[in-house]
C-alpha cells in the first residue's frame, strides 16, 4: 500500500503548501508521473483515486493506455514530441505539455481526430536557456502563443517547463518565477491561460509558491523508476 500512503502525503503536501503560499484550496492539480513504472503501480494508484497520469515514451504509454482501457483515466504525455509520434499523440491523449514549435503544434491539430475534444497543450518553454534542454526560448514563445490560438483542434492551456535543477529552495523558486512571468504576461496582454505546469517531486513547494496549477510528481508517489 505504499502507493496509496505515498498519494495521500503528497496530497496534503499540496493542500499546505497553497495554504502556506495564500493559494486557493485545490487550486493545484496532481498529475502522476508513471513513466517507468509497472501497469500494477498504476493500478493501485486508480484505486486511491488517482485518475490523471503523466507519461513520456510513446510506445510505454500506448500499452498501458490500451491496457487499462479506462475512459474515467486522463493521459497527459510530457515527453519530448518527434514528428512521428505526433498522431498517436493526437489520438491516444487529452492533453500535451511539450509544445516547443509550430510543425509538432499543426502536425497535432491536424492528426486529432473530429470525434475527440480538441486536445488540451502547454508550450514548454526552456527558462533556464539550456541547450540540451527542449522548449521555446522566451522570445520565441510569443508568436508560438499567437499560433497555438488559431488552430481549431487545440486548446492552448498553458505553459510548462522542467527548470535546471537547484540546491536550494530561493534558487529553485527563482527558477520557477521565470515561468511565473511570462504566464502572467500573457494572460494579462495575449490570451488567458489557465494552465502553469511545473513543479516535480524535487520543486513541489518552490512551483506551488510561485503559482503552478498542475504539478507532475513520479518519484514521490511510485518510489524510484526502475
Ligand atoms: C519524470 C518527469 C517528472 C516527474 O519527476 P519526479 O522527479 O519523478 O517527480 C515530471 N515532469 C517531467 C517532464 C518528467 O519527465
Amino acid at each position: 500500500m505504499t502507493i496509496t500512503t505515498n498519494l495521500a502525503t503528497v496530497t496534503t503536501q499540496i493542500l499546505e503548501f497553497e495554504h502556506q503560499y495564500f493559494r486557493p484550496p485545490n487550486s493545484v492539480f496532481l498529475l502522476a508521473v508513471s513513466k517507468g513504472q509497472p501497469i500494477s503501480a498504476i493500478q493501485e494508484a486508480i484505486t486511491a483515486g488517482q485518475f490523471a497520469f503523466g507519461e513520456n515514451y510513446l510506445q510505454e504509454a500506448l500499452l498501458k493506455i490500451a491496457t487499462l482501457n479506462n475512459p474515467n483515466l486522463e493521459w497527459h504525455f510530457i515527453g519530448p514530441i518527434q514528428s512521428n509520434k505526433t498522431k498517436k499523440i493526437a489520438e491516444h491523449f487529452q492533453w500535451a505539455h511539450t509544445i516547443d514549435n509550430e510543425k509538432i503544434a499543426q502536425r497535432l491539430n491536424d492528426q486529432r481526430p473530429a470525434a475527440l475534444a480538441p486536445l488540451n497543450i502547454c508550450i514548454q518553454v526552456n527558462t533556464s536557456n539550456e541547450a540540451s534542454k527542449s522548449g521555446v526560448t522566451p522570445d520565441a514563445l510569443w508568436p508560438l502563443v499567437d499560433y497555438c490560438a488559431t488552430l481549431p483542434r487545440l486548446r492552448l492551456r498553458g505553459l510548462m517547463c522542467i527548470p535546471a535543477p537547484k540546491n536550494t529552495f530561493n534558487e529553485q523558486r527563482q527558477e520557477c518565477q521565470k515561468l511565473h512571468d511570462l504566464f502572467k504576461n500573457i494572460s494579462e496582454s495575449r490570451f488567458v491561460l489557465d494552465t502553469l505546469s511545473m513543479g516535480m517531486s524535487d520543486d513541489l513547494e518552490a512551483a506551488i509558491a510561485e503559482g503552478a496549477t498542475l504539478v507532475r510528481v513520479g518519484a514521490a508517489i511510485f518510489g524510484p523508476r526502475k
